[in-house]
Protein backbone atom coordinates (compact mmCIF):
# COMPACT_ATOMS: atom_id res chain seq x y z
CA UNK A 1 0.00 0.00 0.00
CA UNK A 2 1.33 3.44 -0.59
CA UNK A 3 -0.39 6.08 1.70
CA UNK A 4 -1.46 9.37 0.53
CA UNK A 5 0.70 10.96 3.85
CA UNK A 6 3.12 9.75 6.15
CA UNK A 7 5.16 11.68 8.53
CA UNK A 8 8.53 10.76 9.57
CA UNK A 9 11.42 12.62 11.63
CA UNK A 10 13.85 14.20 9.33
CA UNK A 11 16.63 15.53 11.84
CA UNK A 12 17.25 16.17 15.78
CA UNK A 13 13.44 15.59 16.80
CA UNK A 14 13.48 13.28 19.62
CA UNK A 15 16.99 14.35 20.53
CA UNK A 16 15.36 17.95 21.44
CA UNK A 17 11.86 16.83 22.68
CA UNK A 18 14.64 15.21 25.14
CA UNK A 19 16.02 18.96 25.42
CA UNK A 20 12.64 19.75 26.24
CA UNK A 21 12.33 18.20 29.46
CA UNK A 22 16.07 18.96 30.42
CA UNK A 23 15.38 22.64 29.55
CA UNK A 24 12.46 21.73 32.34
CA UNK A 25 10.48 23.82 30.20
CA UNK A 26 7.93 22.41 28.31
CA UNK A 27 5.14 24.58 28.08
CA UNK A 28 4.45 27.10 25.93
CA UNK A 29 6.84 30.06 25.00
CA UNK A 30 9.67 28.11 26.06
CA UNK A 31 13.45 28.28 24.10
CA UNK A 32 11.76 26.30 21.11
CA UNK A 33 9.45 28.77 20.96
CA UNK A 34 11.41 31.32 20.48
CA UNK A 35 14.01 29.69 18.16
CA UNK A 36 11.13 28.90 16.13
CA UNK A 37 9.98 32.05 16.13
CA UNK A 38 12.99 33.78 15.65
CA UNK A 39 13.78 31.37 12.77
CA UNK A 40 10.69 32.59 11.05
CA UNK A 41 10.82 35.88 11.61
CA UNK A 42 14.56 36.11 10.05
CA UNK A 43 13.27 33.52 7.45
CA UNK A 44 10.27 35.74 6.31
CA UNK A 45 11.01 38.86 6.92
CA UNK A 46 8.55 39.21 9.57
CA UNK A 47 8.42 41.83 12.28
CA UNK A 48 7.02 39.16 14.91
CA UNK A 49 5.88 35.33 14.88
CA UNK A 50 3.78 34.03 17.43
CA UNK A 51 3.56 30.10 17.26
CA UNK A 52 0.41 28.47 17.93
CA UNK A 53 -1.28 25.30 18.81
CA UNK A 54 -2.46 25.50 15.49
CA UNK A 55 -3.03 26.94 12.11
CA UNK A 56 -7.12 27.70 13.07
CA UNK A 57 -6.26 29.32 15.98
CA UNK A 58 -3.99 31.68 14.67
CA UNK A 59 -7.03 32.39 12.52
CA UNK A 60 -9.10 33.14 15.16
CA UNK A 61 -6.64 35.25 16.78
CA UNK A 62 -6.71 36.94 14.03
CA UNK A 63 -10.23 37.70 13.76
CA UNK A 64 -9.81 38.53 17.58
CA UNK A 65 -7.41 40.91 16.28
CA UNK A 66 -9.57 42.64 13.57
CA UNK A 67 -12.70 42.83 16.22
CA UNK A 68 -14.15 40.75 13.63
CA UNK A 69 -18.10 40.76 15.00
CA UNK A 70 -21.72 40.45 14.24
CA UNK A 71 -22.73 41.44 10.76
CA UNK A 72 -19.61 42.10 9.30
CA UNK A 73 -18.82 40.15 6.39
CA UNK A 74 -15.45 38.35 5.48
CA UNK A 75 -14.56 37.42 2.10
CA UNK A 76 -13.52 34.20 1.17
CA UNK A 77 -12.66 31.04 -1.51
CA UNK A 78 -15.34 28.39 -0.64
CA UNK A 79 -12.45 25.65 -2.11
CA UNK A 80 -10.90 26.05 1.22
CA UNK A 81 -10.46 24.45 4.55
CA UNK A 82 -13.30 24.44 7.35
CA UNK A 83 -11.26 26.40 9.57
CA UNK A 84 -10.41 29.17 7.40
CA UNK A 85 -13.61 30.44 7.75
CA UNK A 86 -14.80 29.20 10.82
CA UNK A 87 -12.38 30.96 12.92
CA UNK A 88 -14.18 34.30 11.78
CA UNK A 89 -17.74 32.73 12.05
CA UNK A 90 -17.31 32.27 15.70
CA UNK A 91 -17.19 35.97 15.82
CA UNK A 92 -20.43 36.27 14.54
CA UNK A 93 -19.09 37.42 10.55
CA UNK A 94 -21.17 36.49 7.61
CA UNK A 95 -18.59 34.93 5.58
CA UNK A 96 -18.91 36.04 1.49
CA UNK A 97 -17.88 33.35 -1.02
CA UNK A 98 -15.37 33.93 -4.50
CA UNK A 99 -15.30 31.73 -7.07
CA UNK A 100 -11.57 30.59 -7.84
CA UNK A 101 -9.16 30.40 -11.03
CA UNK A 102 -9.46 27.56 -13.15
CA UNK A 103 -5.87 27.41 -13.93
CA UNK A 104 -4.24 27.67 -10.23
CA UNK A 105 -7.47 27.19 -8.00
CA UNK A 106 -6.92 30.37 -5.96
CA UNK A 107 -9.19 33.17 -5.56
CA UNK A 108 -9.95 34.64 -8.64
CA UNK A 109 -9.17 38.46 -7.72
CA UNK A 110 -10.84 38.97 -11.13
CA UNK A 111 -14.04 38.55 -8.95
CA UNK A 112 -13.41 40.18 -5.89
CA UNK A 113 -14.15 43.59 -6.00
CA UNK A 114 -17.93 42.91 -7.05
CA UNK A 115 -18.21 41.20 -3.43
CA UNK A 116 -16.90 43.96 -1.56
CA UNK A 117 -20.11 45.78 0.51
CA UNK A 118 -20.24 48.74 2.94
CA UNK A 119 -20.60 45.55 5.49
CA UNK A 120 -16.91 43.87 4.20
CA UNK A 121 -14.33 43.93 7.20
CA UNK A 122 -11.56 41.83 5.87
CA UNK A 123 -10.30 39.39 2.66
CA UNK A 124 -9.04 36.28 3.71
CA UNK A 125 -7.14 35.03 0.13
CA UNK A 126 -5.59 31.20 0.37
CA UNK A 127 -2.66 30.12 -1.24
CA UNK A 128 -3.79 26.92 -2.24
CA UNK A 129 -0.98 24.42 -2.63
CA UNK A 130 1.05 27.07 -1.64
CA UNK A 131 1.13 28.91 -5.30
CA UNK A 132 0.92 32.21 -4.46
CA UNK A 133 -2.76 34.14 -5.11
CA UNK A 134 -2.85 37.50 -7.61
CA UNK A 135 -1.13 39.47 -4.68
CA UNK A 136 -0.44 42.59 -6.72
CA UNK A 137 -4.38 43.07 -7.60
CA UNK A 138 -5.55 41.80 -4.61
CA UNK A 139 -4.06 44.07 -2.62
CA UNK A 140 -4.77 47.20 -4.70
CA UNK A 141 -8.31 46.16 -4.00
CA UNK A 142 -7.74 45.65 -0.61
CA UNK A 143 -6.13 49.19 -0.18
CA UNK A 144 -8.68 50.98 -2.43
CA UNK A 145 -11.64 49.68 0.07
CA UNK A 146 -9.11 50.14 3.25
CA UNK A 147 -9.31 46.73 4.47
CA UNK A 148 -7.13 44.20 5.70
CA UNK A 149 -6.22 41.24 4.22
CA UNK A 150 -4.99 37.88 6.19
CA UNK A 151 -3.27 35.19 4.46
CA UNK A 152 -4.35 31.67 5.27
CA UNK A 153 -0.93 30.58 4.48
CA UNK A 154 -1.03 27.51 5.66
CA UNK A 155 0.35 25.62 2.57
CA UNK A 156 2.47 28.37 1.50
CA UNK A 157 5.87 28.60 4.00
CA UNK A 158 8.77 29.60 2.31
CA UNK A 159 6.23 30.73 -1.43
CA UNK A 160 6.93 33.90 -2.62
CA UNK A 161 4.82 35.52 -5.43
CA UNK A 162 6.65 37.97 -7.45
CA UNK A 163 9.93 37.67 -5.36
CA UNK A 164 8.04 38.37 -2.19
CA UNK A 165 7.43 35.91 0.55
CA UNK A 166 3.97 34.74 1.07
CA UNK A 167 2.50 35.41 4.49
CA UNK A 168 4.10 39.33 4.66
CA UNK A 169 1.27 40.51 2.50
CA UNK A 170 -1.53 41.19 4.78
CA UNK A 171 -1.33 42.39 8.05
CA UNK A 172 -1.81 39.05 9.46
CA UNK A 173 -1.01 35.53 7.89
CA UNK A 174 -1.51 32.31 9.40
CA UNK A 175 0.69 28.79 8.96
CA UNK A 176 0.23 25.14 10.05
CA UNK A 177 2.51 22.94 11.29
CA UNK A 178 -0.51 20.20 11.26
CA UNK A 179 1.00 16.25 10.03
CA UNK A 180 -0.28 17.59 6.23
CA UNK A 181 1.68 20.25 5.77
CA UNK A 182 5.43 20.31 4.56
CA UNK A 183 6.83 20.83 8.34
CA UNK A 184 5.20 19.46 10.77
CA UNK A 185 4.87 18.84 14.84
CA UNK A 186 1.63 16.82 14.76
CA UNK A 187 -0.53 19.54 15.57
CA UNK A 188 0.45 23.43 15.38
CA UNK A 189 0.57 26.37 13.71
CA UNK A 190 2.18 29.78 13.75
CA UNK A 191 0.30 33.80 13.23
CA UNK A 192 2.62 36.05 11.12
CA UNK A 193 1.93 39.80 12.80
CA UNK A 194 3.02 41.72 9.85
CA UNK A 195 1.58 45.06 11.56
CA UNK A 196 3.45 45.59 15.08
CA UNK A 197 0.53 47.64 16.40
CA UNK A 198 -0.99 43.97 17.11
CA UNK A 199 1.70 42.23 18.62
CA UNK A 200 0.95 43.39 22.32
CA UNK A 201 -3.06 42.14 22.32
CA UNK A 202 -1.52 38.99 20.44
CA UNK A 203 0.13 37.80 22.92
CA UNK A 204 -2.46 39.30 25.26
CA UNK A 205 -4.77 36.65 23.43
CA UNK A 206 -2.42 33.55 23.00
CA UNK A 207 -2.01 33.59 26.91
CA UNK A 208 -6.14 33.38 27.94
CA UNK A 209 -6.36 37.28 27.57
CA UNK A 210 -3.91 37.65 30.47
CA UNK A 211 -0.61 39.87 30.72
CA UNK A 212 1.58 37.13 31.21
CA UNK A 213 4.00 37.23 28.41
CA UNK A 214 5.13 41.06 29.82
CA UNK A 215 5.27 39.82 33.16
CA UNK A 216 8.12 36.76 32.49
CA UNK A 217 9.70 39.72 30.41
CA UNK A 218 9.71 42.13 34.12
CA UNK A 219 7.51 44.81 32.24
CA UNK A 220 4.69 44.50 34.40
CA UNK A 221 5.25 43.09 38.19
CA UNK A 222 1.82 40.90 38.48
CA UNK A 223 0.09 39.13 35.79
CA UNK A 224 -3.56 39.86 35.00
CA UNK A 225 -6.81 39.72 32.96
CA UNK A 226 -6.55 41.80 30.58
CA UNK A 227 -8.86 41.02 27.54
CA UNK A 228 -10.37 38.26 26.00
CA UNK A 229 -8.62 35.53 25.01
CA UNK A 230 -8.07 31.70 25.39
CA UNK A 231 -4.96 28.94 25.24
CA UNK A 232 -3.86 29.45 21.67
CA UNK A 233 0.00 28.92 22.84
CA UNK A 234 2.26 25.60 21.55
CA UNK A 235 3.75 23.34 24.03
CA UNK A 236 7.84 23.66 23.57
CA UNK A 237 7.82 19.77 23.54
CA UNK A 238 6.30 20.09 19.72
CA UNK A 239 7.96 23.45 19.27
CA UNK A 240 11.05 21.03 20.21
CA UNK A 241 9.84 18.88 17.20
CA UNK A 242 9.03 22.04 15.02
CA UNK A 243 12.41 23.25 15.52
CA UNK A 244 14.12 20.09 14.32
CA UNK A 245 12.03 20.46 10.97
CA UNK A 246 12.75 24.06 10.49
CA UNK A 247 16.15 23.20 10.59
CA UNK A 248 16.07 21.13 8.02
CA UNK A 249 13.80 23.29 5.60
CA UNK A 250 16.02 23.31 2.65
CA UNK A 251 16.22 19.29 2.53
CA UNK A 252 12.70 19.05 3.31
CA UNK A 253 11.59 21.56 -0.13
CA UNK A 254 14.30 19.74 -2.10
CA UNK A 255 12.85 16.24 -0.92
CA UNK A 256 9.06 17.91 -2.30
CA UNK A 257 10.64 19.51 -5.08
CA UNK A 258 12.33 16.57 -6.82
CA UNK A 259 8.83 14.51 -5.93
CA UNK A 260 6.81 17.64 -7.44
CA UNK A 261 8.67 17.73 -10.90
CA UNK A 262 8.97 14.18 -11.05
CA UNK A 263 4.75 13.90 -10.84
CA UNK A 264 4.52 16.74 -13.35
CA UNK A 265 7.23 15.36 -15.72
CA UNK A 266 5.95 11.74 -15.82
CA UNK A 267 2.41 12.67 -16.48
CA UNK A 268 2.14 14.96 -18.93
CA UNK A 269 2.13 13.02 -21.95
CA UNK A 270 -0.91 10.76 -20.41
CA UNK A 271 -2.52 14.21 -18.99
CA UNK A 272 -2.82 15.60 -22.43
CA UNK A 273 -3.64 12.43 -24.31
CA UNK A 274 -6.74 12.04 -21.29
CA UNK A 275 -7.62 15.57 -20.73
CA UNK A 276 -6.59 15.94 -17.13
CA UNK A 277 -5.38 19.35 -15.69
CA UNK A 278 -1.87 19.32 -13.98
CA UNK A 279 -0.93 22.03 -11.58
CA UNK A 280 -0.16 25.26 -13.25
CA UNK A 281 2.36 27.69 -11.40
CA UNK A 282 2.72 31.06 -13.17
CA UNK A 283 6.27 32.26 -13.69
CA UNK A 284 6.20 35.15 -10.92
CA UNK A 285 5.45 32.51 -8.24
CA UNK A 286 7.51 30.53 -6.23
CA UNK A 287 5.78 27.11 -5.05
CA UNK A 288 6.25 25.13 -1.87
CA UNK A 289 5.77 21.86 -3.71
CA UNK A 290 3.04 21.34 -0.97
CA UNK A 291 0.96 18.77 -3.11
CA UNK A 292 0.85 17.22 -6.41
CA UNK A 293 -3.19 17.15 -7.91
CA UNK A 294 -4.66 16.33 -11.27
CA UNK A 295 -7.60 17.39 -12.25
CA UNK A 296 -10.14 15.06 -14.15
CA UNK A 297 -12.70 15.58 -16.56
CA UNK A 298 -15.78 14.54 -14.67
CA UNK A 299 -16.71 13.42 -10.86
CA UNK A 300 -17.51 9.76 -12.14
CA UNK A 301 -13.86 9.93 -13.77
CA UNK A 302 -12.49 10.76 -10.69
CA UNK A 303 -14.54 8.76 -8.14
CA UNK A 304 -13.42 5.24 -11.05
CA UNK A 305 -9.94 6.60 -11.10
CA UNK A 306 -9.73 6.73 -6.52
CA UNK A 307 -11.19 3.02 -6.97
CA UNK A 308 -8.69 1.70 -9.62
CA UNK A 309 -5.97 2.99 -7.74
CA UNK A 310 -6.88 1.43 -4.24
CA UNK A 311 -7.43 -1.80 -6.00
CA UNK A 312 -3.63 -1.28 -7.09
CA UNK A 313 -2.74 -0.32 -3.73
CA UNK A 314 -2.55 3.37 -4.29
CA UNK A 315 -4.17 5.82 -1.95
CA UNK A 316 -5.35 9.54 -3.54
CA UNK A 317 -7.54 11.47 -2.06
CA UNK A 318 -10.08 14.69 -3.34
CA UNK A 319 -9.66 17.77 -1.44
CA UNK A 320 -12.32 20.70 -0.26
CA UNK A 321 -15.77 20.23 -0.43
CA UNK A 322 -17.29 23.66 -1.40
CA UNK A 323 -17.79 25.35 2.34
CA UNK A 324 -21.09 27.32 0.26
CA UNK A 325 -22.52 23.69 -0.63
CA UNK A 326 -21.67 22.60 2.90
CA UNK A 327 -24.44 22.58 5.83
CA UNK A 328 -23.14 25.55 7.59
CA UNK A 329 -22.40 27.24 4.14
CA UNK A 330 -25.90 26.67 3.02
CA UNK A 331 -27.24 28.80 5.96
CA UNK A 332 -25.53 31.52 4.38
CA UNK A 333 -27.45 31.52 1.71
CA UNK A 334 -25.02 28.92 -0.33
CA UNK A 335 -26.48 27.28 -3.60
CA UNK A 336 -25.49 25.04 -6.09
CA UNK A 337 -24.42 26.63 -9.54
CA UNK A 338 -23.21 29.93 -7.30
CA UNK A 339 -19.72 29.46 -7.98
CA UNK A 340 -19.12 27.31 -11.15
CA UNK A 341 -14.89 26.69 -10.72
CA UNK A 342 -15.19 25.50 -6.73
CA UNK A 343 -17.79 23.16 -7.63
CA UNK A 344 -15.94 21.82 -10.46
CA UNK A 345 -12.74 21.69 -8.37
CA UNK A 346 -14.34 19.96 -5.83
CA UNK A 347 -16.15 17.62 -7.78
CA UNK A 348 -12.96 16.71 -10.08
CA UNK A 349 -9.89 17.48 -8.12
CA UNK A 350 -7.39 14.52 -7.08
CA UNK A 351 -4.58 14.76 -5.40
CA UNK A 352 -1.61 11.87 -5.29
CA UNK A 353 0.50 9.98 -2.68
CA UNK A 354 2.59 13.28 -1.31
CA UNK A 355 5.20 13.26 1.70
CA UNK A 356 8.49 13.39 2.39
CA UNK A 357 9.99 10.54 3.10
CA UNK A 358 8.16 9.43 -0.68
CA UNK A 359 10.78 6.86 -2.45
CA UNK A 360 11.66 7.10 -6.07
CA UNK A 361 10.65 3.06 -6.42
CA UNK A 362 6.76 3.74 -4.26
CA UNK A 363 6.78 7.34 -6.42
CA UNK A 364 7.34 5.26 -9.83
CA UNK A 365 4.99 2.71 -9.11
CA UNK A 366 2.16 5.45 -8.50
CA UNK A 367 3.20 6.74 -11.83
CA UNK A 368 3.31 3.72 -13.44
CA UNK A 369 -0.36 2.38 -12.29
CA UNK A 370 -1.56 6.07 -12.97
CA UNK A 371 -0.76 6.34 -16.43
CA UNK A 372 -2.15 2.48 -16.94
CA UNK A 373 -5.61 4.68 -16.19
CA UNK A 374 -7.40 4.99 -19.48
CA UNK A 375 -10.63 7.03 -19.06
C1 LIG B 1 -4.32 22.65 7.22
C2 LIG B 1 -5.07 23.90 6.92
C3 LIG B 1 -5.67 24.68 7.93
C4 LIG B 1 -5.77 24.22 9.35
O1 LIG B 1 -4.58 23.98 9.92
P1 LIG B 1 -4.54 23.36 11.42
O2 LIG B 1 -3.11 23.62 11.81
O3 LIG B 1 -4.84 21.91 11.25
O4 LIG B 1 -5.51 24.08 12.24
C5 LIG B 1 -6.24 25.87 7.59
N1 LIG B 1 -6.27 26.31 6.32
C6 LIG B 1 -5.73 25.59 5.31
C7 LIG B 1 -5.77 26.13 3.93
C8 LIG B 1 -5.14 24.35 5.58
O5 LIG B 1 -4.64 23.60 4.58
Amino acid sequence: MIDFNKPTLIGNELHYIAEAFDNSHVSGDGPFSKKCQTLLENELGVPKVLLTSSCSHALEMAALLLKIGPGDEVIFPSFTFVTTVNAFVLRGAKPVFVDIRPDTVNLNEALLEEKITSRTRAIVPVHYAGVGCEMDTIQEIANHHNLPIVEDNAHGLFGKYKGKNLGTFGVLATQSFHETKNISCGEGGALLINQTEFSDRAEIIREKGTNRSRFFRGMVDKYTWVDIGSSYILSDILAAVLYAQLEQKDLIQNKRKAIWTRYFTSLQNWADNQGIQLPYVPSHCEQTYHMFYIVLPSLKIRQTLIKYLREKGVISVFHYQPLHLSDMGKQFGGKLGDLPVTERMGDCLLRLPFYNALSETDQDQVIDILTGFKR
